[in-house]
């Protein structure tokens, strides 16, 4: 559970451009991390959990969805959920200490809503099967996500 000024101190008490969103009715028991979109879409922001030393840390992304002209399967590379054609974005973060001139990619579910689809509170489900236990699939999502921002220098 956080609070929003928890959340604003994660992006070290800048919240220029964050929107946080309204914190009532979430249930944090089901949220591997908190992610949310900025109303324009082209931000998203992550808090979670650093694997590294326990602190809470935020992280900007720069969001770009592709429009696809024909149907097509997509799948997040955080939970595994396969969508069915825009279902995903492409959200990069740029390395820290190199004052935004490398950035990393990559292809998630496009409302940062991975912890609900591991746990298919959101119809509809994955085009893929997966008999993964569930357990499973968190450990696989917080491992993509903690490589990716560990790679970046974000936690
Ligand atoms: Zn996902």
């Amino acid at each position: 559970m956080l609070t929003r000024e928890e959340i604003v101190a994660a992006f070290d008490g800048d919240d220029e451009d964050l929107n946080v969103p309204d914190l009532d009715g979430i249930d944090w028991e089901e949220l591997d991390y908190f992610g949310w979109v900025h109303p324009s879409g082209h931000l998203g922001f992550v808090v979670l959990q650093s694997p590294n030393d326990g602190q809470i840390r935020g992280v900007r992304l720069n969001r770009s969805t592709r429009k696809a002209r024909k149907p097509r399967m997509e799948m997040c590379s955080w939970c595994h959920h396969v969508h069915k054609t825009n279902g995903t974005a492409m959200f990069t973060v740029s390395v820290k200490g190199s004052e935004g001139r490398h950035t990393l990619g990559n292809v998630v579910c496009k409302d940062l809503d991975c912890s609900l689809r591991v746990r298919d509170k959101i119809a509809p489900g994955s085009y893929m099967r997966e008999s993964l236990y569930r357990p499973a699939k968190v450990w696989r999502m917080q491992q993509s996500m903690h490589r990716w921002l560990g790679r970046a220098n974000q936690i």
